[in-house]
Order: structure tokens, then sequence, then C-alpha cells
């Protein structure tokens, strides 16, 4: 999530390395240039959110405490580009476009400063509840996790309200020092899982209310677990069907046979029709995984390979063979 970044220097024409005094002066000159009473009109409507930009800038600038932690933030942002509030401060700041709060604050400003500075502000300007993040992780399982479902139990971490500064990042006058002044404190949690069976590559299993904490009384966003099924020794996915390769010997590619095949369900006997070429697909129908309440297939392609080693009766039997072929 991104709001518009908002230079407070630049809206008050100082050098980052201002003093007070500048900061103050700069303010009062700005201050008066813009007076809504001196302007009417257009400019008026003008002057009236150039005024509020100026306090804001001059609200941050002018108070060691937020200056140091606007500075500490919005080092690397010049205006106009979007800010995206940087990872220690979590995903906690829920934001939008528009003025939410109606503290006549820009997002920005609530974005940094926790929606009013310290408790004298929050209190002044009461907010609704906001509700949490939705969250979303990536949750790897195997082919046969997938297949089967159940439990599974992983630890993940959320960030949730510091207690101690109840999420203002201030404590007194001073930054919280739970939080270091984020208003967020990382916590892991684990949490057991139920997988339903036949779940999908890039499927998504919600879990209502683990998602992030909500603000002042807001319920918890939701967690959202993407299913990623992870690549498998001998099974090839493909959509809904599966693909498994099995190498015969060339006496049974000749002459058929019934082979031993994996398949989720447990090994399954398949015959091999007399004649088989190398490449070909054979089909176990209903073998694959689960697609809209039936099942795909499971495709078995043959290979043929020769074998590196022969005992003396084989070579005679092939000997005997290549023989009978020189006389056909
Ligand atoms: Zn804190």
């Amino acid at each position: 999530m991104s709001i518009p970044f908002q230079d407070y220097y630049e809206i008050l024409g100082v050098d980052r390395k201002a003093s007070d005094k500048e900061i103050k002066s700069a303010y009062r000159k700005l201050a008066r240039k813009w007076h809504p009473d001196l302007h009417s009109g257009k400019d008026k409507e003008k002057a009236e959110e150039k005024i509020k930009q100026i306090n804001e800038a001059y609200e941050v600038l002018s108070d060691k405490e937020k200056r140091e932690k606007y500075d500490r933030l919005g080092a690397n942002w010049r205006a106009g580009e979007d800010f995206y509030p940087p990872p220690d401060m979590g995903d906690f700041h829920f934001y939008t476009g528009t003025d939410t709060t109606g503290s006549g604050f820009s997002d920005f400003f609530e974005a940094i400063f926790g929606g009013g500075f310290g408790r004298r502000a929050r209190a002044s300007r009461p907010r609704g509840a906001v509700r949490g993040q939705d969250v979303e992780y990536e949750l790897e399982l195997t082919l046969e996790e997938a297949y089967r479902g159940g439990e599974k139990t992983l630890q993940v971490s959320s960030n949730e309200v510091c207690r101690a500064c109840a999420g203002t990042g201030f404590e007194e006058r001073s930054f919280c020092p739970r939080c270091g002044g984020t208003g967020i404190t990382p916590s892991m949690k684990t949490l057991a899982v139920k997988i339903p069976a036949g779940v999908t590559d890039g499927s998504k299993i919600r879990l209502k209310g683990q998602g992030g904490e909500g603000f002042d009384g807001g319920e918890r966003g939701d967690l959202y677990l993407k299913v990623r099924i992870l690549p498998h020794r001998i099974y090839k996915i493909l959509g809904s069907d599966l693909e498994v390769e099995i190498t015969l010997r060339p006496e049974q590619a000749v002459l058929g046979d019934r082979v031993t095949v994996p398949t989720l369900d447990g090994p399954v006997l398949m015959r091999v029709p007399a004649g088989t070429r190398a490449g070909r697909r054979l089909r176990l129908k209903g073998k694959g995984l689960p697609y809209r309440g039936g099942r795909g297939d499971q495709y078995v392609l043959t290979k043929i390979d020769i074998p590196e080693h022969i005992t003396a009766e084989e070579e005679r039997l092939y000997k005997q063979l290549a023989e009978f072929k020189k006389g056909v």
C-alpha cells in the first residue's frame, strides 16, 4: 500500500538542516501569504489546501521528536513520489487514499504519526474502528499432502499492535521503548491448518480472523494461504492429470507384460500391450488429481532400456534370436 509522500521541508521551503528559528520564520511567512481570509474564489480553495499542508509541515518540523521520526522514516523520499511505509513500520498502516479519520491531516502524516500524535491528539480526534489487514502466505505442500489433505502446523509471523503504547509509537514524550516508535511488535504464532483433501496448486485457504490485528476495536483481518504444490520426484503434474515414466525391458515391450505402476492411491498392476514402443502414453483413467467433482487421469510414459549386464543364458537366447533373424 502506498500513499503520496509529503516533503515537509519543501512545503516550507527550507533546507533539511534548517534551524528551529528558520523553520518558524518560514512558516510565519507562508502562513501569512496563504491565509485563506486573504484570498477569494478559486484562490481561496487553493489557499485552504496550502495552509493545511503548511500547518502539517510545521506541526512536524517544529517538534523535535516528530521531526526526528520524520527524518528517520522519510529521508529517501521526494515529494510527489508514492511512499511505502518502511518494513519496520509493519503492515499496520491501513490508511487508504482518503482522509478516513477526518483529522485534517494527510494520510502520510497519519501513517507516520499513527492517526494523531500521542494521547492528546488521539483523545481529541476519535477515530472509527479499523479492520486489520488481510495477510497472504504461501503454503508449500507435497503432492501427497495436497491430495490427501489433513492437518499441518505452520509458523507465521504477525504484527501486533504494541501493548505498551497502544500503537501510537510514543510513551509520554519519547519513543516507546518496546516497539521503538513503530507502534507495532512482531510476533510469531503457530497455527494448525486443516487442509482440505484435493487442494490444487494456486488455490487459497482462508483462515478467518488470523490476519493483522485491528485498530481501536476493529476486527482482525483474514489470513490466506496460497497453496503451492512442490515438484515431485516421480509425478509430473499436468493440470489435473499426472504423468509417470516406466522403463521396460526389450522383451517386455515386444511381448507385452503386466507391470506395477505407482499411483496416489498406491501401486496398481497395469497391462502393457505387446509391441509397445518407447514414448507411448498409456492411460490409467481417474488416477489423477481431483477436478470439478471428478478426477483427472494418470498417464504412464514408456521408456525402453537395454540391460547393461545380462547373464550367459540371456546372451545365448539373444544370439539365438540374432541367428534366427539372419535366416529370415
Ligand atoms: Zn510501543
